[in-house]
């Protein structure tokens, strides 16, 4: 294909052929705004002409399709409010995630102790403790399962709790 020029470096040379002929020295023009060329010759040519007045007009404000669209105004328009709507989804997931971790930490809270207990002096709240779980798992496996020396046997509710004899 033969190398295309872009008519804004010889408006007048294109115009004054135009005028003559009804033709331009090529059969694509050049966008105003990029570099993109496009297809202009013949009957689609002529009306174009028409649609911005003179040949003159055409050639020196001529944009592509794509510089045309971003350009419009309710192109724009469209194009914005198509993005909008999973925006919004995504804003209203992550403010769901944002509540259910305030409704998680929130109800963590009432749950803390936050008054220290002494367990071997307690002897109900060393029982709550215990209840579910070896409080000294440590001791009671190197112990060989056993619960001789811990501190908290005598009120201990653990199920495991034994003394080795
Ligand atoms: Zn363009």
């Amino acid at each position: 294909m033969a190398t295309l020029t872009h008519q804004r470096t010889n408006v007048s040379t294109w115009t004054k052929l135009y005028t003559e002929t009804g033709k331009l020295p090529q059969s694509k023009v050049g966008c105003n705004t990029c570099s993109n060329y496009t297809t202009l010759f013949g009957d689609n040519l002529i009306k174009r002409v028409a649609r911005f007045g003179t040949i003159k007009l055409l050639l020196e404000t001529f944009k592509c399709r794509f510089c045309l669209s971003d350009t419009k105004p309710d192109g724009v328009q469209r194009a914005v409010i198509v993005d909008r709507k999973p925006r919004k989804k995504r804003t209203d997931t992550k403010v769901a995630r944002e509540e259910a971790l305030m409704v998680t930490v929130s109800s963590m809270k009432h749950t803390y102790r936050t008054t220290t207990v002494d367990l071997v002096k307690n002897a109900s709240e060393c029982a709550v403790t215990t209840k579910g779980s070896c409080f000294h798992p440590n001791l009671y496996l190197d112990n060989g399962r056993f619960c001789n020396g811990c501190a908290l046997f005598d009120n201990c509710a653990c199920a495991i709790k034994k003394l080795k004899r």
